[in-house]
């Protein structure tokens, strides 16, 4: 019988909303998302033969001393197993443990689905999780908050635009010291490249912006970045499995590049 054992780490995000969680509403989201995963799951389900050869592709596992219960198997079997075998009537704890579990104990890289003889891929199995996890609202505070983030601002750091733009043209200052004649160009139309960041380039790191500008300008790159939303290239709903809001992430990075009619994109990381 696998045990989930941990040193226990507060987390605001799943702690104090796993206590607004009822029986009624655990059962109907549970059974709500799975109802839709068609014949999908349990074709997964029911061809694992549990022999563990997923273990040895997982980093967790092998950075936890090859603790069984981080082996992408058990991580199935501690989450979405036990709310299909009881038909979606778990509790609030072991929800907690769920968003754990799908949160912290997964980065969803898919490299155990190489390894499976079956090729069952566990990271859909652990987006599931996820996706059911997000419509408890039981999700770490960190990723939770970016993902709102995400919804109000279209980018995943609380930028504001003036705030956008005002990094921008500080860091083309700071470029143009070095090289005379470099800029960094906002909304050019037509040009061959639209160059997006992640937000935490702006936030934290802004010299990051003229490392990119020395590159363009040296490589003789004819590129521009937008102005407005569409800036931002990451997308953390995604990864929380808020889909509705990853759409709309998506979407507003398409449109920058079809409004400043660029031919490509090109995105760091
Ligand atoms: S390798 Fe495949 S069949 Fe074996 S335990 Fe992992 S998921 Fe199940
Ligand atoms: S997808 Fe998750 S469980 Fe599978 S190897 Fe990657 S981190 Fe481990």
């Amino acid at each position: 019988m696998l045990k989930y054992e941990r040193k226990e780490i507060a987390d605001l995000g799943i702690d104090e909303s796993v206590k607004r969680l009822t029986p009624e509403k655990i059962t109907k989201t549970i059974n709500n998302v799975l109802k839709g995963t068609g014949a999908r799951l349990k074709a997964y389900l029911d061809t694992c033969i549990h022999c563990g050869l997923c273990a040895e592709a997982c980093h967790y596992y092998l950075s936890h001393g090859k603790n069984p219960t981080y082996s992408p198997v058990a991580k199935v079997k501690l989450t979405l197993w036990e709310m299909v075998k009881n038909k979606g009537n778990v509790s609030p704890d072991f929800i907690a443990q769920c968003s754990r579990i799908a949160y912290t104990e997964c980065n969803r890289c898919r490299r155990c689905s190489l390894y499976c003889p079956y090729g069952i891929d566990i990271w859909y199995l652990i987006a599931l999780v996820r996706r059911i996890c997000l419509l408890l609202k039981v999700v770490p505070q960190y990723e939770m908050d970016t993902n709102y983030s995400h919804a109000a601002t279209l980018n995943m750091m609380w930028l504001k635009q003036d705030d956008w733009i005002d990094t921008v043209q500080w860091q083309e200052e700071e470029v143009r010291m070095e090289y005379k004649t470099a800029r960094i160009p906002f909304d050019k139309e037509g040009a061959e490249v639209m160059y997006t960041p992640i937000a935490p380039e702006p936030k934290f790191k802004p010299q990051l912006l003229a490392a990119t500008a020395k590159i363009m300008h040296a490589a003789g790159v004819d590129w521009t970045m937008p102005s407005f939303d569409g800036w931002d290239n990451s997308d953390i709903s995604m990864h929380v499995a808020d889909f509705e809001t990853m759409s709309r992430v998506e979407r507003k990075h398409f449109e920058a590049a079809f409004k400043l009619k660029v031919k490509r994109i090109v995105m760091c990381e």
